[in-house]
């Protein structure tokens, strides 16, 4: 049985890489019959639930007594009186739509709050963390809301917030969502109950594909060229847009199916949110670029009668952000850097390391420069935070929360502790636990505090064993010799899963999957392990990446059509020189071996050019120059380059109708393409879970898919 991947992305964290996909379409749950036959064939060996929901999977088992006592047990931690996140969440409401899809133009469905009506309806999941089931249950927010009078949020309809700022003509709009068709239904939601008024700004408050793709569904780009519209951005905005996931696009894809659980099924025993909100919308992402960007510390603009003060805030939750202060009305937009969970220092789908000392003094510059006199708090996810007292209580609590990450992880690095450690030792001080908005939802303590040390130590853990270790795959076979083979370690591997020993079980049953990756029998029981782990986080990342693990151990992965490249906005924001570098990327340096070529580009409509070399397997490129001697000068406009940037049209056929023009060895760009490698979404993370998957046609001139989402 294939899955297709675009159809898979309905759980749709990879909506933003699939989004110029004309075939998705989103069933968000997986019927039966698509299961793959060999597990169809497995009956489950667990008595269901005693829940009406079944197991989406024939051999998902339910949570088991060790872990129904574990979250139990969690719960009774919880500051469970402290219901102040309800009432702040459901204040200002004014109305939800009557539907709960939104259709992509494309026909698939972009966006779902129906398949969460389990969450809804049900109470105190066995095989969810309560910590979570209440954010999860927080998020299902859907609506608009009024914050006060003149700033309104349409929310639960992507997974950030839409906020409507009333200015003397029109709306100033914050963050218009990932997808056009999202982005557009917010603004008829809100035509319909506060009237009709026209979009005068948008103001993108950071650089992630959340916040500005469905721009084109609120704006005509001929408004914002003739000045009618003004979009507003931070500095850095356009850079970041594209480049923070270009490099590392496809495995960050990949891992996408594991932080954000894509092929899981919205389901207690499987996907049940992503804590900033419920998802991506799988819709038309576009991009705009900013007619005003903020490239000063602090600036303060007037927009349609309404001033606004923004600082920039870069590196810290993303390159490239802006808060917003509103001084008529005391309100402070954060952006993202304070929401109402723990965020991430480190994003699981692989990214590079954020900086929680930095967030920290951001935050710490809020509190004093605006929360001192703000009445009202809010933010790009989440709900608003009123009063003063509450607005100073959250900006200390995150800011100590991101500072205490920082200190003590290093306090403790200072004596020895290292990232192989630091997951299991470092503690997070409990009155910044007992704030539900400090609550590891998005980022956890434990994937966040291997960041810190990360981020200044590195990897390593300075025990030279670590140092140059064997592969997993070669290592793992000796293992499984001197513990005494398989059946050993299936026994010991089953008695530890019985006991309740989860994390011990996983030691020694991923050495048998590394080391015997067709032992199904193996794959099914580290499986199970891997999914009572994934029920007992309260982090839906951990959880996710636990339930991913889980899903493709059972059925493998899911082979299909590969997702498409980029569109043409996000194409047209991309340097030529951040294309080449990702050329050099994309190069099988075992192929070019051998090869010495030299190209000149150069690109008359925006009067750049490149010197191209490969040389010793490696291409490199450096803007600015020329090389004297070069084998092939290719000219071709940088309009025209984008087509063959989004593989719309490749270089040769540019050549052959003459778009492109070529001197000298023009055999030089074949050999160069004959180099080339797509980048396939599917390879395979944990061992013999990889099905015959299909090879896409090699277009060497492509450039691979680019996922745009940088939480
Ligand atoms: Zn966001």
């Amino acid at each position: 049985m294939r899955y297709g991947f675009t159809l898979l992305a309905t759980a749709s964290a990879v909506a933003l890489a699939f989004a110029c996909s004309k075939e998705a379409s989103t069933p968000p749950t997986p019927a039966p019959s698509e299961a793959p036959a060999d597990a169809a064939a497995a009956p489950a060996e667990a008595e269901p639930m005693g829940e009406a929901i079944g197991h989406f999977h024939p051999k998902g088992k339910a949570p088991s007594k060790h872990t129904i006592a574990a979250l139990e047990k969690a719960g009774g931690t919880l500051p469970l009186s402290d219901r102040r996140d309800f009432e702040e969440q459901a204040k200002g409401f004014i109305a939800a739509p009557d539907y709960k899809k939104i259709m992509a133009d494309a026909g698939n469905v972009a966006w779902d709050m129906e398949r969460y009506d389990w969450l809804v309806e049900g109470e105190n999941f066995e095989s969810i963390h309560p910590s979570t089931e209440r954010q999860s249950k927080l998020n299902m927010n859907y609506g608009l809301y009024e914050v006060i009078p003149g700033f309104y949020q349409v929310r639960g309809f992507d997974l950030a917030n839409m906020t409507f700022v009333r200015g003397k003509t029109g709306w100033i709009v914050f963050d218009p969502l990932t997808a056009a068709e999202t982005a557009r239904a917010a603004k008829e939601l809100v035509d319909e109950h506060l009237g009709e008024r026209p979009v005068v700004a948008v103001v993108y408050s950071h650089s992630h594909g959340d916040h500005w793709g469905g721009v084109r569904g609120i704006v005509d780009e001929a408004d914002v060229r003739s000045g009618k519209v003004k979009i507003i951005a931070p500095r850095g905005f356009m850079q970041f847009a594209v480049s923070e996931n270009v490099y590392a696009g496809n495995a960050m894809n990949r891992r996408l199916f594991y932080q954000y659980g894509v092929l899981l099924p919205a389901s207690p025993f499987g996907y049940v949110g992503q804590g900033l909100g419920q998802g991506v919308a799988a819709g038309d992402s576009g991009l705009i670029a900013p007619t005003l960007v903020i490239e000063k510390g602090v600036e303060v603009h007037t927009v349609d009668g309404v001033k606004m003060e923004f600082k920039n805030t870069p590196g810290a939750e993303a390159p490239a952000q802006i808060q917003t202060w509103f001084p008529a009305s005391k309100v402070f937009w954060t952006g993202e850097d304070v929401t109402g969970v723990f965020h991430n220092i480190y994003t699981l789908r692989g990214a590079l390391v954020r900086d929680a000392l930095l967030w920290s003094k951001y935050i710490n510059e809020a509190l004093y420069r605006y929360g001192k006199q703000a009445e009202v708090m809010i933010a790009s996810h989440h709900w608003p935070r009123w009063g003063n007292e509450r607005v100073q209580e959250v900006l200390r609590g995150q800011r100590d929360l991101y500072a205490n990450m920082n200190n003590q992880v290093l306090h403790l690095a200072n004596q020895g502790v290292t990232i192989n450690q630091i997951h299991n030792v470092y503690q997070t001080p409990k009155g910044i636990a007992e704030q539900w908005y400090n609550r590891g939802y998005h980022g956890s303590p434990e994937h966040n505090s291997r960041a810190v040390i990360n981020r200044y130590l590195g990897y390593w853990d300075a025990n030279p064993a670590t140092l140059i270790p064997l592969s997993p795959a070669d290592s793992a076979p000796l293992y499984v010799e001197m513990m005494g083979g398989a059946d050993a370690i299936m026994e010991k591997g089953q008695s530890l899963h019985d006991e309740g020993k989860y994390r011990y079980a996983q030691e020694i049953l991923n050495k048998l999957v590394q080391a015997q990756p067709q032992n199904q029998e193996a794959k099914d029981l580290l499986a199970d392990v891997f999914e009572q782990i994934g029920y007992q986080q309260e982090n839906t990342g951990l959880r996710n990446s636990f339930l991913a693990g889980a899903f493709e151990l059972r059925s493998g992965i899911p082979t299909g059509t590969s997702p498409k490249s980029a569109g043409p906005d996000v194409v047209r924001a991309m340097s030529t020189e951040l294309f080449l570098d990702f050329l050099g990327i994309r190069m099988d340096g075992t192929k070019a071996e051998g090869m010495e070529y030299t190209i000149n580009l150069v690109t008359p409509d925006n009067g750049e050019q490149f010197a191209i070399e490969l040389s010793n397997a490696t291409l490199t490129n450096i803007k600015g120059y020329q090389a004297e001697d070069a084998d092939l000068t290719l000219t071709i406009n940088r309009v025209d380059l984008e087509q063959t940037m989004m593989g719309a049209k490749p270089l040769a056929t540019q050549i052959a109708d003459g778009t492109a023009k070529v001197s000298g060895d023009a055999s030089v760009l074949k050999k160069l393409g004959s180099t080339m490698v797509d980048f396939e979404i599917g390879f395979e993370i944990l061992p013999g879970t990889k099905s015959a998957a299909e090879v896409e046609d090699l277009n060497p001139y492509e450039v691979g898919p680019i996922d745009i989402h940088g939480e």
